[in-house]
């Protein structure tokens, strides 16, 4: 099982010097499993962040160009940063291609009725059913359980307003586990409704909000258990959620905490926040890195950046690269640091994008957040 992220950031893209090296797109997660020995293993998407539009254009240089590619996209919830790259997925557009989306399911909307008002015309010239490929929805529970070829899919619900949903995939022995977006589970129940007034964490919580909680935590445990990867959201530091516990996100501490109950392999700080420079989640990593070596804990922490590629087998997790493509010095494999090279420098290639192949211009010198 193969990973290549190509959105990593949460909330809302943030190109820009300060973000270059991690990456500014949102949500978006490739996850292929076919090899030479299962050529048609499937092609899974996990989110359709910005990020997603890149993808798309590497799809169109394969059999999605001629209209017989298929893959399965599968959405934690539709917030703008976990579906905005849909209306601009090239292979959509393609005759042929099919595409099977799957997502929580709503009470009072069907699926493909959230996601063609993503293009409705006050926000979009291309209406969705324009979109020439076969799309078919498929509306999961909080705990559905599924395959998907022979990749097998385990759901769990997630504590963000109006609710998200994780997954874990399973094929041939390799394992991941997707858990974003989330608040813990600890100190306010985030349900279908726009909380106003957050409460402070650590006031007392109502027992029946406090044992949803408990279920919904211990449901997290359980789809992360055992696996070679957790991809987590730890948008938050905990000044930040301290502040806005109501916003639906994590902190690196508490994915840790469910990353080591659930006696996982590996840990990937994920979702980060759209203001946290790169300089920051360099420190952020290496923080944390150090506390978990302080504690002998074995958990192994990297934190995601566009670009990046993991191969997951049933012996473990294989070695953390750059992406093939991303000019970084050659030859050189990074352990975790994202390439110093910027990724536009890969978007260069892109005809859409100004000043193609050019050095960026020099960084800011002050330290602003974005
Ligand atoms: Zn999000
Ligand atoms: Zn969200």
């Amino acid at each position: 099982m193969k990973l290549r992220f190509w959105g990593v950031r949460g909330s809302f893209p943030v190109p820009g010097n300060l973000t270059a090296r991690y990456g500014g797109n949102t949500s978006c997660v490739e996850v292929r499993c076919a090899d030479n020995s299962h050529p048609d293993a499937p092609r899974l998407i996990l989110d359709a962040g910005t990020g997603l539009r890149r993808l798309g254009k590497e799809m169109m240089q394969s059999e999605f160009a001629e209209g017989t590619g298929t893959a399965h996209l599968l959405v934690s919830h539709t917030h703008w940063d976990h579906i905005q790259g849909l209306p601009f997925f090239a292979p959509l557009y393609q005759a042929g291609n099919r595409f099977h989306v799957y997502a929580r399911q709503r009470d009072d909307t069907h699926l493909r009725t959230v996601f063609a008002l993503q293009s409705d015309n006050p926000y979009f010239p291309v209406p969705f059913e324009a979109a020439a490929a076969d799309l078919e929805f498929t509306e999961l529970s909080d705990d559905a359980r599924f395959n998907i070829g022979p990749v097998q899919v385990r759901c769990t619900r997630l504590n963000h307003p109006w609710i998200a949903i994780a997954f874990r995939l399973d094929y041939e022995g390799a394992s991941v586990a997707y858990v974003t977006d989330t608040a813990p589970f600890r100190d306010i129940l985030i349900e279908q409704k726009f909380i106003r007034q957050p409460p402070k964490p650590g006031d007392p919580l109502h027992p029946e909000d406090a044992a949803k909680l408990k279920a919904m935590r211990d449901g997290v445990v359980r789809l992360c258990e055992g696996a070679q990867l957790v991809i987590y959201d730890t948008q938050f530091t905990p000044t930040e959620y301290a502040q806005r516990p109501h916003w639906g996100h994590s902190c690196p501490e508490d994915a840790i905490e469910i990353a080591r109950d659930a006696g996982a392999q590996a840990l990937m700080l994920f979702h980060h926040a759209p203001e946290r420079t790169d300089e920051q989640l360099d420190e952020m990593l290496a923080r944390h890195r150090a506390q978990q070596a302080a504690e002998g804990s074995k958990l192994a922490l990297y934190a995601a950046y566009e670009g990046m590629e993991i191969d997951l087998s049933a012996s473990g997790l294989g070695e953390v690269l750059p992406a093939p493509s991303t000019p970084v010095r050659s030859g050189t494999a990074i352990s975790s640091k994202p390439p110093r090279m910027p990724v536009s420098a890969e978007e260069g290639r892109d005809a859409s994008s100004p000043g193609a192949g050019s050095p960026l211009p020099p960084g800011p010198t002050q330290k602003v957040p974005l």
